[in-house]
């Protein structure tokens, strides 16, 4: 369970869910379910790209930055993670990248 916390281990056991097509075992972790809602709470549970506009969103999901699957080494940094809402996180994926279903969270 330890070597999780490692990069290393980290983007072992993550490479082993993509090759199962089981990238949602990631999102049913404890330490992400723990760092997710922790980034909730820190970014006030809040909308970021909302608020960049000056509104004010209730953040529904916590999105990488950086993908699980392309950076699987950094699904666990905080600074990787932004609280948005389901609009604003559905605009983000594509505008950025085809792949979305995997993400839900
Ligand atoms: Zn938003
Ligand atoms: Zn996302």
């Amino acid at each position: 369970m330890n070597q999780r916390y490692t990069p290393e281990g980290l983007t072992r056991w993550i490479q082993e869910l993509v090759a199962a097509d089981n990238i949602h075992g990631f999102y049913i972790c404890k330490p992400w379910i723990h760092l997710r809602a922790l980034v909730l709470k820190e970014q006030h549970y809040e909308c970021q790209d909302c608020k960049a506009k000056g509104l004010y969103t209730p953040a529904a999901t916590v999105h990488h930055e950086k993908t699980v699957r392309k950076f699987p080494w950094l699904a666990l940094t905080k600074s990787n993670l932004t609280a948005l809402c389901d609009e604003c996180h559905y605009a983000r994926h594509h505008k950025t990248e085809s792949k979305w279903n995997d993400e839900k969270w």
